[in-house]
């Protein structure tokens, strides 16, 4: 007998991406989207036609369920991508993917990003030497993370690590597993994060300049 889809699962199936939301579950093979083998495409698995509006709304509300943010601060990143130098799609996606939890989350040291955001404001984790509790902060190249001093910090990376082997950490970090450090080794680069992230981030700020 088929087993009914999660809520999380179903919220994955519904946005036509992968959210990352059910832990270790969601980078094995157990996976819903993998087990069941959904058609690609980032807009494939819903029936029914969208409005111009209503795409570029989908797919902003795509990228903000990714990364687990709330409007509020996606317009306060979307400000900072418009002042930035550059092209401001990319610049948006460069801000999501540069917020501390989502790096705890790409080294492996959390099982998913809500997880991360919790190991953080629980002061597990060290950003340049000192303890570090904002999960919405955004790293700078030459940055260190690593687990907090504490004995506890240490073990919940060790087995987080376990339960998040084969997580392919992008080439903008520098991870040293032995003594879990890592370095902020570059820009994430939007060709390197939409690998990743399936969004067509021109239709988020196509929307969100009006
Ligand atoms: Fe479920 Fe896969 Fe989405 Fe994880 S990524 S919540 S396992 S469908």
């Amino acid at each position: 007998m088929a087993r009914l889809l999660g809520s999380k699962c179903k919220l994955c199936r519904r946005e036509g991406l992968k959210l990352f939301l059910k832990g270790a579950r969601c980078d094995s093979p157990q996976c819903a989207i993998v087990k069941r083998n959904y058609p690609p495409g980032q807009h494939g698995w819903r029936r029914g036609k969208f409005s111009d509006y209503g795409l570029r709304l989908r797919e902003k509300q795509r990228l903000k369920r990714y990364y687990g943010v709330l409007e509020r601060q996606f317009r306060r990143y979307f400000q900072m991508a418009s002042n930035a130098k550059g092209n401001t799609g990319e610049q948006l996606l460069s801000i999501f993917e540069r917020r501390i939890d989502n790096v705890i989350y790409r080294l492996g040291l959390a099982v998913s990003r809500s997880q991360a955001r919790q190991i953080i404001t629980h002061g597990h984790i060290s950003l340049n030497g000192r303890k570090h509790t904002i999960p919405s902060a955004l790293v700078s190249v030459d940055d260190i993370i690593e687990p907090g001093k504490k004995e506890k910090s240490e073990s919940v990376a060790k087995s987080n690590l376990e339960l998040s082997q084969g997580r392919v950490i992008p080439a903008w970090l520098e991870f040293d597993v032995e003594s879990l450090r890592a370095r902020v080794a570059g820009v994430p680069g939007s060709d390197e994060i939409k690998e990743v992230v399936p969004i067509r981030e021109q239709l988020i700020v196509e929307i969100s300049s009006r």
